[in-house]
């Protein structure tokens, strides 16, 4: 049996991860990621797909987030019919990430429509809420470290891989040889998730590179969150933090929850406003077993729920001091914005940044200072002191990465470097050889290499 894989995607960039794994019996695709970014990138989603989409065996998914798991609508939309498989905690926010995924793409084109901004006419969708509804009807939950059969001779063990709820490291099994893809690695000692799982063994080995070139700051991770409370108490105004709905807002509201039982903070109301984040909260809640055994009570003291527009309107006659969480994380969309506008002119309101700011966004230009910022086609004053913390990050840091390395009992005959920029990738490799001593080589894009 011989058998190749193709780099489709995440080979010199983190978005987009595809990899066809062809083993002369079957076709099947680790990940089904999403280009995102830069436009010649999202360009990219719109160029028919480089493999025939009914002649896929089945597809394999590390996690939910788009840029594994948003291309899939796509696939389905032109021909693909076979089973997807994941783990359950990843099935589940699928059935939230998708449609969201695909009210997006409507909307884009909706404008596009209104405003004559597409060469096409009328401009159509990427993929309709109907085609993501069809793949949830495809969806194969599975337990994980349980290895199943995905196709002629090809089977596949889930391992957690601690990145957010259900994510996974994927073992490939290919008759006697062993394909190991690290999907996104998540970190060591965290609240919440659990450490990645270390696996013995890989014949090739596919291993992300998000921050392969750098190490996360080793401070508190929750003294900046202390701050930023203390100072929404003390001028009595309002905590506003732009959070991702999957991942990073569970993560704040359960540190929010362990300051307060440590008497670190005092008990302020908070306020979840994002229909998606509120839904993946309950997600989290209901899967305990993908947590860390340590984790405790998830959501802090005084904790409500913003369902509906008018929820989120009725925050507007809040009076601090209050902590308010909405999306989205980079201040790019969502109900953040009607905050972000009301809220930034005033000297008492903290924003507080959780996560990484994409150069081009909103939450970029506040990070790096901006005095005014432009929301609904108005500039808006930003009186309003900014915080960006750098602490919370979802993803292993070189350090991180070379640890997991290190539980392989024998080198992998090859290790081959993914879901990375140029340079974090090239310093993981270099990483890996002096330290490790393993042959490894950064994926290039397009390119088909042996597995078996
Ligand atoms: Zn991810």
């Amino acid at each position: 049996m011989t058998a190749s894989l193709t780099f489709l995607g995440a080979a010199g960039t983190v978005t987009g991860s595809k990899f066809l794994l062809d083993t002369g019996q079957g076709r099947l695709l680790l990940e089904c990621g999403l280009f995102q970014g830069l436009k010649e990138l999202r360009l990219r989603n719109w160029a028919p797909p480089p493999f025939d989409p009914a002649g896929l065996t089945a597809v394999l998914l590390s996690h939910a987030h788009i840029d594994h798991s948003g291309y899939l609508p796509r696939v389905v939309r032109t021909g693909f019919t076979g089973p997807v498989y994941c783990t359950s905690g990843t099935a589940e926010l699928l059935r939230i990430m998708l449609p969201d995924a695909a009210h997006l793409q409507e909307e884009e084109a909706e404008y596009a429509n209104r405003h004559g901004t597409s060469k096409h006419t009328p401009a159509l969708p990427l993929f309709t809420v109907g085609d993501a509804q069809k793949v949830l009807g495809l969806v194969r939950p599975v337990a994980v470290n349980t290895s199943v059969a995905v196709g002629r001779g090809v089977s596949a063990r889930f391992v957690r891989s601690g990145h957010i709820l259900g994510a996974a490291i994927m073992e490939v099994r290919v008759g006697e040889t062993r394909l190991v893809h690290s999907g996104d690695l998540g970190r060591y000692d965290v609240p919440i998730m659990p450490d990645p799982e270390p696996v013995p063994e890989a014949d090739v080995l596919l291993v992300e590179s998000t921050y392969g070139n750098r190490l996360h700051p080793r401070e508190d991770p929750a003294a900046l969150l202390v701050q930023a409370v203390q100072r929404a108490v003390d001028e009595k105004g309002w905590l506003l933090i732009p959070a991702f709905a999957v991942g990073r807002s569970q993560e704040v509201l359960y540190t929010l929850r362990e300051l307060e039982e440590t008497g670190r903070i005092p008990t302020l109301a908070v306020y979840l406003d994002s229909p998606m984040a509120i839904e993946a909260t309950a997600i989290y809640a209901r899967h305990p077993e993908e947590e860390d055994p340590a984790t405790g009570p998830f959501v802090p003291r005084r904790f409500h729920l913003a369902r509906s527009v008018q929820d989120s309107k009725a925050l507007n006659d809040v009076d601090g001091p209050v902590i308010v969480i909405a999306g989205s994380g980079m201040a790019t969309g969502g109900r953040v914005l009607h905050h972000l506008r009301r809220r930034l002119p005033d000297p008492r309101t903290t924003v507080l940044f959780v996560g990484y700011q994409a150069a081009g966004t909103r939450g970029r230009l506040l990070k790096d200072g901006a005095r005014e910022v432009r929301i609904f086609g108005e500039e808006v004053a930003v009186r309003a002191q900014v915080v960006v913390s750098d602490a919370y990050s979802a993803h292993a840091d070189q350090g991180e990465i070379l640890r997991w390395l290190k539980g392989f009992k024998r080198p992998p005959r090859m290790t081959y470097i993914v879901h990375g920029e140029p340079e974090a990738a090239l310093a993981l490799r270099e990483k890996i050889s002096q330290a490790l001593g393993w042959s490894a080589t950064v994926a290039e894009a397009g390119t088909t290499v042996p597995v078996v």
